[in-house]
C-alpha cells in the first residue's frame, strides 16, 4: 500500500505524521535523529566490505531538534536538524517503522 501524507507538525519533542486515510504516526526526535538514514549516520560499506562510520550521534541537544523539514517528491522528508545536519531522507515506510520506537 502506498503511504500518502497528509500533513504533519511538530509537537515538543514528537513528530506527528497524519497520513492519508486518517492514520496517525508519533515519532520521537531522538529516535528520529539516531536512525537517521544518511551513508554519513548509518555507515558506509568500501568495496573491501569495511565499515566505516563517520558521524557521531549528535552530543548537543540541539542535534535532537528540528529546523526544517522539506517533502522530497511524494515519498520522503528530509530534515534540517539544529546541528545543521540534513543529509538523511527518511522514506514514508521508515517514519511509519519509527513510530513505534520509544526511543
Ligand atoms: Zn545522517
Amino acid at each position: 500500500m502506498v503511504q500518502v501524507l497528509d500533513r504533519f507538525e511538530i509537537i515538543n519533542d514528537i513528530l506527528v505524521i497524519k497520513w492519508e486515510g486518517g492514520e496517525e504516526s508519533y515519532i520521537l526526535l531522538k529516535a528520529l535523529r539516531d536512525r537517521c538514514p544518511c551513508a554519513e549516520c548509518s555507515g558506509e560499506t568500501d568495496a573491501l566490505g569495511n565499515l566505516y562510520m563517520g558521524y557521531d550521534k549528535p552530543k548537543i541537544p540541539a542535534g535532537y531538534t528540528i529546523m526544517k523539514v522539506k517533502p522530497v517528491g511524494y515519498y520522503a522528508l528530509q530534515f534540517t536538524w539544529g546541528d545543521g545536519h540534513d543529509a538523511g531522507i527518511y522514506r514514508f515506510e521508515l517514519l511509519k517503522e519509527l513510530s513505534d520506537l520509544t526511543d
